[in-house]
């Protein structure tokens, strides 16, 4: 896309390791010049052992904002100068602003994906039982939101069962544990409204679920959701949907947690009716 510059537009970047791929300039630059708001959005690579670099040059270059990808989502949280509570449970931050040389962390995938179940594919997760496949950091990110939108159960299985737990234990009276094997797998799936990969598995050149058909044992309706959208439609989601199942790929997410972003950048709200339809233009392309 084309994006008008001018001289006081202020700067805003995403930074990761790899980050070449990130879509966050695309819509972030797009949602601005929708909105009409002074600001550029740029790719950063950035090298993790240069990090604290970065930051010092971000303050004296005046940057507004970044957001963070692997491997900075953990990494960042020593430099913070102030942490947001939900951003401070995660122990992950994916959005900094940066305001008079300070250095404020917050993590918008945990209410981006909850706008998204609810605004994408229609689903109130309040009183809902859910099955959530990995345990990494997005799993912890969607366990909160779901927890904190009221889910009856969060069943968390990880390959490796210690990190299920800790997520589990992320929100008390609500989560649960459940084994990494085929037969608990379909037995679980058995009793949810909603199943979520957040596993890379299936993500483009990250391996694949040997066996999917524990899926076929969910009960009708009930949703398919993977957090990945490269590729848009994984093997999970399209077993989910030759089964009949509703589905919902990871662009949804990707698209309300950069709104959401722009709004603690600009400290400004942004009106998804106006912003939505643009966005989802640009990912279909
Ligand atoms: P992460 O912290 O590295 O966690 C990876 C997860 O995948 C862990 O639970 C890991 O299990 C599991 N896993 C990896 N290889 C496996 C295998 N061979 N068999 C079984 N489990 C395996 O990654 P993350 O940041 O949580 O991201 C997870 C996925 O979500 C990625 O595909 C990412 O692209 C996607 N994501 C999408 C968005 C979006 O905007 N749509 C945002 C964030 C993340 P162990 O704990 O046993 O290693």
């Amino acid at each position: 896309m084309n994006v008008t510059l001018t001289n006081t537009a202020k700067k805003l970047c995403i930074i990761g390791d790899p980050v070449i791929h990130s879509k966050s300039p695309l819509l972030q630059n797009a949602m601005c010049q929708t909105l009409g708001l002074d600001y550029v959005y740029l790719c950063q690579p950035v090298k993790a052992e240069r990090l604290g670099a970065f930051l010092e040059a971000a303050k004296e270059l005046g940057y507004a904002g970044f957001n963070a990808t692997m491997p900075f989502k953990e990494l960042l949280i020593p430099y913070l100068d102030e942490l947001d509570p939900l951003a401070a449970k995660l122990g992950a931050v994916n959005t900094v602003c940066v305001r008079e040389g300070r250095l404020l962390g917050y993590n918008t995938d945990c209410p981006g994906y909850v706008a998204a179940l609810r605004e994408d594919a229609g689903f109130d997760p309040a009183g809902k039982r859910v099955l959530l496949l990995g345990a990494g950091g997005a799993a912890k990110a969607v366990a909160v939101g779901l927890g904190d939108a009221g889910a009856a159960q969060v069943t968390v299985a990880n390959r490796t069962a210690a990190k299920a737990q800790a997520v589990a234990d992320l929100i008390p009276g609500q989560g649960r544990t459940a084994a990494w094997n085929a037969e608990t797998l379909a037995e679980e799936a058995a009793a949810c409204d909603l199943i979520v990969n957040a596993t890379s598995l299936g993500m483009a050149g990250q391996g694949e679920y040997d066996d999917l058909s524990f899926l076929e044992r969910l009960p009708q309706g009930a949703l398919v959701s993977d957090l990945i959208y490269h590729p848009a439609r994984t093997a999970f989601l399209a077993r989910g949907e030759a089964l009949g199942h509703p589905t919902l790929n990871g662009l949804p997410l990707l698209m309300r947690q950069a709104i959401l972003g722009l709004e603690k950048f600009t400290g400004t709200a942004v009106p998804p009716e106006t912003v939505v339809p643009v966005l989802k233009k640009l990912l279909e392309q």
